[in-house]
């Protein structure tokens, strides 16, 4: 099978598939964080970010931060990707340029390497969490793609 040189290019097709996801994506993350804000806080929602100093609940605030920075790591990642997107380089992988496939983009669109990079890199990082911290509830291993499940 010829592979044409511009299978490094999405059509505009899966382009719009992959930023329906991602929009989707973003949209979610939004309506929960702002669920997550109407518990605790009923005014501000404007600016979740500066107002949260002011909640005196320190268990909520504590959970609430910890779901706040999980989301804004996967929202800080979904709006790379639609820049990777709008620039028509979001399937070139970053670490060795080859295009990473569209099915695999579908899926998680919010990934930045091929399957073979990813699954080297999650190699190292156990290799590397097992020799850094011998302790138990390593979570380092399972951070990136678990997150947009
Ligand atoms: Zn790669």
């Amino acid at each position: 099978m010829q592979r044409k040189e511009s299978s490094m290019t999405l059509t505009k097709k899966q382009a719009e598939q992959i930023r329906q996801v991602l929009l989707e994506t973003q949209s979610r993350i939004l309506s929960n964080a702002e669920d997550g804000l109407n518990l605790s806080m009923n005014r501000d929602l404007e600016t979740p970010g500066d107002s949260i100093d002011e909640t005196s609940d320190e268990e909520l605030l504590s959970t609430e931060l910890r779901l706040r920075d999980r989301e804004k790591k996967l929202l800080g990642k979904v709006r790379y990707a639609l820049e990777r997107l709008d620039e028509g380089i979001i399937n070139e992988c970053e670490d060795c340029g080859e295009p990473i496939g569209f099915n695999r983009l579908l899926v998680r669109p919010v990934t930045t390497l091929c399957v073979r990079c990813k699954e080297e890199r999650e190699a190292r990082e156990r290799v590397m969490a097992t020799s850094a911290s011998p302790g138990p509830g390593v979570t380092a291993v399972q951070d990136d793609d678990s997150l947009d499940s």
